[in-house]
């Protein structure tokens, strides 16, 4: 295992903002995992497990302990009854395991076609899009629980997943390092053709669209958004959605028209309306193609608060202070960041 020391962690992000880490482990295997995270408790430095830096804030002065970045790869399948089970390493580029996937004709994964970062990274959040999310089809988590230093596998119903959360995220943060993720998907079965944008895409179809075209169709969508990474390409230089849309009661979204008159919705869980943020954003005065010197918000999505070249992490948290301000006092509602900030002294 190779300790490295101030190593820059703004290359490793898609934001590319962030200071260094004061201490750097690349893992490979499911051991140097171990042996790196007992390093960091033995030494007693703070531990950062690191993905592919697409859901992430990372404050200027950096991590003042060990960042590990999880580099497991390898992808196996077996054909077990209806479905067909993958198990991605930690570390796999995450659209590159969706690609593998509608290759092989299996259903259930197609619609999160574009999303960056890594395997491990994605049942943190409970990635979701354009009517898909990982937890419905992710079987188990393989992790290292960090405070026993035991491997073990967690079932999709110990999970707590739900909207952008898990236990990775809520009461179990920082607990496990994720090192491979099982799925059940459907092999032959049909792509998911929910959401208003894939519909339209599709709309002048004359027969069902194949999975392979449903990813091509997402892919598509996301360029469209700056949602797809394109190197060189500021709009698409964030950390994707900013702020995750909030989930209204019955009582708070009537307020909410009271003050606002039509606002676009969608049914969420337990009869809460899903209001979408960007439209929020939009509507208490941050347009799309914003800038405020080396920060904004990307020309093509309201939702990015983007690096147009050489912001630093404070130049991020100033806007984002000042659209969940604008949001309040317009809407009276708390917008809830979704990336994770890394390194600050008090909660961002
Ligand atoms: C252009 C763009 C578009 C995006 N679109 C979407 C979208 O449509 N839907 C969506 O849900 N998200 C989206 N995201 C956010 C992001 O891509 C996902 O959250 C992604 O799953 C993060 O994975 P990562 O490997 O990059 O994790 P990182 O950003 O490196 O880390 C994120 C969190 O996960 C933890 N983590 C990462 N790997 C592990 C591991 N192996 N074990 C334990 N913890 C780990 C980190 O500690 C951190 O807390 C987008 C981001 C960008 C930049």
């Amino acid at each position: 295992m190779q300790i490295q020391q101030q190593v820059s962690l703004a290359p490793l992000t898609t934001f590319k903002v962030g200071g260094p880490a004061r201490y750097f482990v690349e893992a490979a295997s499911e051991e140097d995992v171990r042996a790196a995270v007992a390093e960091a408790q033995t030494r007693g430095w703070p531990l950062f497990v690191l993905g592919g830096g697409s859901n992430l804030v990372i404050s200027d002065a950096g991590w003042p302990g060990m960042v590990l970045k999880v580099a497991l790869t390898g992808i196996t399948e077996r054909r077990d009854g209806a479905r067909m089970r993958f198990e991605a390493a930690a570390g796999e580029d995450w659209d590159g395991f969706v690609a593998h996937a509608v290759a092989r004709d299996c259903a259930g994964i197609e619609c999160l076609s574009g999303i960056p970062g890594t395997v491990g990274g994605t049942p943190v959040q409970n990635v979701g899009a354009y009517g898909q999310e990982v937890s419905d089809t992710i079987t188990s988590v393989r992790l290292l629980d960090t405070a026993s230093g035991e491997f073990r596998e967690l079932e999709n119903a110990d999970s707590g997943f739900a909207y952008r959360a898990s236990i990775f995220n809520t009461r179990e943060r920082g607990r496990y390092v994720v090192l491979r993720v099982s799925f059940a998907l459907a092999p032959g079965g049909a792509p998911r053709i929910e959401y208003a944008d894939l519909k339209r895409y599709f709309a002048d179809c004359s027969r069902p669209p194949t999975l392979r075209e449903t990813r091509e169709a997402v892919r598509a969508i996301r360029l469209s958004k700056a949602m797809l990474i394109v190197p060189g390409d500021d709009d698409c230089r964030s950390a994707g959605s900013f702020f995750k849309n909030p989930a209204l009661s019955p009582e708070a979204f009537r307020q909410l028209q009271a003050r606002a008159g039509q606002v676009p919705n969608f049914p969420a869980r337990d009869r809460m309306v899903k209001v979408p943020a960007a439209w929020l954003v939009e509507h208490a005065g941050f347009a799309k193609g914003l800038t405020r010197g080396p920060v904004g918000i990307s020309r093509k999505h309201a939702l990015a608060i983007v690096n147009r070249g050489g912001a630093t992490a404070a130049d991020i948290i100033s806007l984002k202070n000042e659209i969940q301000q604008r949001v309040l006092d317009e809407f009276g509602i708390q917008l809830q960041p979704e990336p994770v900030f890394v390194g600050f002294d008090k909660p961002v």
